[in-house]
């Protein structure tokens, strides 16, 4: 049936989104297929409620009409056994004239035979020829023609025998007419049965009709109360994207807050780094992620092996991986690997000025590529004649190294 295919297809679509992790589905878009498989949902079972309507209709009015032919099956029913009676007393009726009549004939036929007894008594003496003639009549009008020369037949008897065949004539009439009544009525009888059969025909067609309309009721409020089920559930599911969109919102809110205050931290960190000019140079810090000095500029114990013992720049410590930044804009000189400041960079920045970078994990530039202050130029490691992961600075200004931290420092 179309309709229960209607229904199970968006049953299947309403299990897909159900199917999907509700996580995928939080989103705006998500949101709003989830309400608009909702709307579409209403639509069904909005739809699906006219047509109930309408099936109620038709239930009614053919409530109606199957009411309608039940009354007239009844007054057929009362016509029929009115009809019954009616033929029963005609029967009757036929019954008593046919033996009147022949009490009639036989009235008829016993003065006809006393009247031949007077008859032949009164010409026993007289013309016997005559006689037998009257005797020999076949008939009694025959005999009647024949008496007409009779003079001596008694007028009584002629009388009595007229008034017997008219008696006998007219029971026969009446007889007639009632069997003529009795057919009519059979007639009668046969065309209200054929209009009986017909209206029970129709009566159980209509009755049929009604079983299907309640048949397509009952389907479409089961119909209806799915539609409701899956709305609620759509509603609950709309409910739980929206809950799932606020959670998601509350922790990029939150996320974004943190990353404001590490970013502000990280500023603020960046901010202390004092500077002081170098001519026209100013250097920025050569490892903005950390500002921790594990061994200052000048004379110290050597820390390793191989180490100077007097330091010709500062240590940062530093993650390996940690970017090292040009200090100031200028060319690379040299990026290479010595066995002691493992691999390095030296960068010239004009007027005698140079920066050094050493113990680098890996080197991002090369020599005689020009730098920008504050390009990324290598990543901090322990690489040479180190103790651990740090980064070796220094400044070289006119031939000697000098105290970087007088130019910056955190
Ligand atoms: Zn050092």
């Amino acid at each position: 049936m179309r309709k229960s295919g209607r229904f199970l297809a968006a049953a299947l679509s309403f299990a897909l989104v159900l199917a999907t992790p509700l996580s995928a589905q939080a989103t705006k878009s998500g949101l709003s297929d989830a309400k608009s498989k909702k709307t579409a949902l209403e639509a069904e079972k909005k739809k699906t409620e006219q047509e109930l309507k309408n099936l109620e209709g038709l239930k009614s009015d053919t409530t109606a009409y199957v009411k309608k032919l039940d009354s007239s099956l009844e007054s057929i029913g009362n016509e029929l056994s009115k009809l019954g009676d009616d033929i029963d007393a005609k029967e009757k009726q036929i019954d008593t004239t046919k033996q009147e009549l022949s009490e009639a004939k036989e009235t008829e036929k016993s003065q006809y035979e006393s009247m031949k007894l007077r008859i032949k008594y009164m010409y026993e003496k007289g013309d016997s020829t005559y006689v037998d003639l009257l005797m020999e009549s076949g008939s009694l009008s025959e005999l009647l023609s024949k008496a007409e020369y009779i003079t001596k037949i008694s007028s009584y008897d002629r009388q009595k025998l007229d008034e017997y065949a008219a008696t006998k004539e007219k029971i026969a009439e009446k007889e007639k007419s009632l069997e003529s009544e009795h057919a009519e009525l059979l007639m009668l009888q046969d065309e209200t049965e054929a209009k009986q059969a017909s209206v029970e025909k129709l009566l159980a067609a209509k009755q049929t009709e009604l079983q299907n309309y309640e048949t397509k009721i009952a389907s479409a409020e089961g119909q209806i109360s799915e539609y409701a089920k899956s709305i609620e559930a759509q509603e609950n599911q709309i409910k739980s994207i929206e809950a799932e969109i606020k959670r998601k919102e509350e922790e990029a809110r939150k996320k974004a807050e943190e990353e404001k205050k590490k970013a502000a931290a990280a500023n603020k960190a960046a901010q202390t780094y004092k500077t002081v000019s170098l001519g026209d140079i100013s250097f920025t810090w050569p490892c903005p992620a950390s500002g921790r000095i594990t061994s200052g500029f000048g004379g110290r114990k050597s820390p390793t092996k191989g180490a100077s013992s007097n330091h010709q720049g500062i240590d940062i410590s530093a993650p390996t991986g940690t970017s090292i930044v040009a200090a100031a804009a200028g060319e690379v000189v040299i990026a290479t690997y010595s066995s002691s400041a493992g691999n390095y960079v030296m960068i010239s920045h004009g007027g005698g000025v140079y920066t050094v970078y050493m113990h680098a994990s890996s080197l991002l530039v090369s020599q005689g590529q020009s730098v920008k202050k504050g390009q990324t130029i290598a990543k901090v490691g322990s690489t040479g004649y180190s103790t651990g992961s740090h980064l070796h600075f220094g400044v070289r200004v006119n031939g000697a190294y000098v105290n970087p931290t007088k130019y910056v420092s955190p």
